[in-house]
């Protein structure tokens, strides 16, 4: 009763192709949704053909039509697992209800009842007769089987809608994928509608099994080609493609898989030799100066397109499966130069700034120096002395040392004015405040009090060293001569010496001290020091 049918051979090819597909598909069940999904399908697929071979290997009319019976359970198994698959490509986070799972399997318990029950209707299998050596079943079919034959490819037409309407938005590998989704069943149909129109006029091999191994290998591309299962399609893939960092997502051998426009734009500008095909390169030749075995580093890069600097900030992720197993790296590329431009800018702006609030301290620090000085000689004005003689004296106070003013006032002043002019006079007044400031010691306050009157303020100091003192910078005076057209001119003179506590506490009343020296030194005859706490009354 059994036979050798060589027709048999193209349904067991479908049979193994896509068993192997349904195996791989369910180990992976976990990575995405579209596994189950698959391996559904392709069971499906494995059933129909697995009972098609067994049918050619029957050789009686009845057995044939008998086990013939048996392909529906494999047929809606089929039709219902492509269904599903066409949702979840499309949108993986798509799941059918537990209703809808139960009105979904109502056809396919029907037909397989329907088809279990043929002995009693015809209404599936009408009736049949040997054809060919060794003998094939040819069936007329009946009302069930057409019935059935519309059902499935209206579910059919209804997924495949799904991913043509997702394919018309999609881009890159995920378009790629959605069309083999679609080759798939289309195959699958036609070659299925050609046997239905060839048995409807009177043919008699059924090609339907051609179908399935066009599907199985159409699957197996899917899966093991495009990395369907590794890369799952999502509604998300929309903001991969619009998003202006460059996305790269590479798989474990460090081959590009997938990239948006904008890594394309980018690698474009960098990499102009390029292929125009970049996914399947290895990731290292997109990156100018990465080898093969440079690792994947994290952080800004700076790269050239032609001859404009692009400053890169990159970082990437590991991909995972949902077991936590990587299964590649997805790289985010940002274009930091505009941003770093803007950056070195604002440095730049702020450097400028600080540089004018340097100059703009310098000048301030001028002003004030300038508030306390004489715009002639130099030395301290007579604001700052009156300002530094009271410190002075809290601070003697406080410490309990002496303190000695010395008034000193040039001798014969109007003669000089008179007889040499003012430039002259002028002169002599710079040469002897130089004299005097570079007799001062640390701590002294040499000033200008007035016209061509000088004050010494001299702390720790007693009334007779401060003469002492006053005595030298006289005889240094008058050893300084300023040059005219008469010959070096030189300057006498005199002056009072008070100090703190013995002629007085106040700076008044020590200033008032030191001028009544002063005056008794003119009266004295000039070119002299007197001591105010030495005067006779
Ligand atoms: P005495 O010995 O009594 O001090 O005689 P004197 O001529 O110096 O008299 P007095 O001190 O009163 O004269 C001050 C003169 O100093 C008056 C003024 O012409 C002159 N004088 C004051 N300030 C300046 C100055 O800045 N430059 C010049 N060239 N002369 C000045
Ligand atoms: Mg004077
Ligand atoms: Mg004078």
């Amino acid at each position: 009763m059994l036979q050798w049918q060589p027709y048999a051979l193209i349904p067991l090819a479908g049979a193994v192709i896509c068993a192997i597909v349904c195996w791989s598909a369910w180990r992976r069940r976990n990575s995405t949704p579209a596994a189950r999904a698959l391996a559904l399908t392709t069971l499906g697929i494995v059933a129909w053909a697995a009972v098609e071979v067994l049918m050619y290997s029957v050789s009686t009319l009845d057995g044939q039509i008998t086990v013939g019976l048996g392909i529906y359970p494999g047929v809606a198994t089929t039709v219902l697992g492509t269904f599903w698959l066409s949702r979840v490509i499309v949108d993986r986070d798509a799941t059918l209800r537990p209703v809808v799972w139960a009105l979904l399997l109502i056809e396919p318990i029907a037909i397989t009842a329907a088809a279990a029950t043929n002995g009693w209707h015809h209404q599936v299998i009408a009736s049949g007769t040997l054809v060919g050596d060794p003998p094939l079943v040819v069936a007329q079919v009946g009302l069930f089987f057409w019935l059935h034959s519309a059902y499935s490819y209206v579910l059919l037409t209804i997924g495949m809608l799904g991913v043509v309407k997702a394919r018309r938005t999609a881009t890159g590998l995920y378009r790629r994928q959605l069309t083999t989704m679609l080759v798939g069943p289309a195959l699958m149909s036609s070659v299925n509608l050609l046997t239905l129109w060839l048995l409807a006029n009177g043919g008699t091999v059924d090609l339907t099994v051609i179908g399935f191994v066009l599907a199985g290998v159409t699957f197996w591309w899917a899966v093991f080609r495009q990395g369907m299962l590794r890369l799952v399609p999502v509604a998300r893939s929309f903001v991969f493609e619009r998003v202006t960092d460059a996305l790269v997502v590479i798989d474990r051998q460090g081959q590009v898989i997938d990239l948006n426009p904008a890594a394309t734009a980018l690698i474009r500008k960098v990499q102009p030799a390029l292929p125009d095909n970049l996914i399947g390169l290895p990731y290292h030749v997109l990156v100018p100066g990465y080898g093969p075995r440079d690792r994947l580093v994290d952080g800004e890069r700076a790269v050239l397109a032609g001859d404009r600097q692009i400053d890169l900030d990159i970082r990437s992720g590991d991909l995972t499966d949902r077991t936590g197993a990587s299964i590649g790296r997805v790289v985010v590329a940002r274009d930091t130069t505009e941003l770093n431009d803007k950056k070195r800018e604002l440095a730049a702006a702020n450097e400028q700034l600080q540089e004018q609030l340097r100059t703009i301290e310098r000048l301030q620090e001028h002003l004030a120096e300038q508030a306390i000085r004489d715009d002639l000689t130099g030395l301290y004005n007579r604001r700052h002395l009156m300002h530094t003689l009271d410190a002075e004296l809290s601070l003697a106070e406080g410490t309990g040392q002496p303190l000695s003013v010395v008034l000193l006032d040039i001798d014969h002043f109007k003669y000089v004015n008179d007889r040499f002019g003012h430039a002259v006079g002028d002169e002599l007044l710079v040469a002897i405040a130089g004299v005097l400031s570079s007799s001062a010691r640390q701590g002294d306050t040499v000033a200008r009090y007035g016209g061509e009157e000088f004050v010494m303020v001299l702390p720790g100091t007693t009334s007779e060293q401060a003469w002492n003192r006053a005595q030298e910078w006289r005889l240094r005076c008058a050893a300084t001569a300023v040059p005219t057209d008469q010959g070096p001119l030189s300057a006498t003179f005199s002056a009072g010496v008070a100090c703190y506590p013995s002629s007085g506490t106040s700076s008044a009343v020590l200033l008032n001290a030191a001028d009544k020296a002063l005056y008794r030194a003119k009266a004295e005859g000039r070119d002299r020091v007197l001591r105010a706490d030495t005067l006779a009354a």
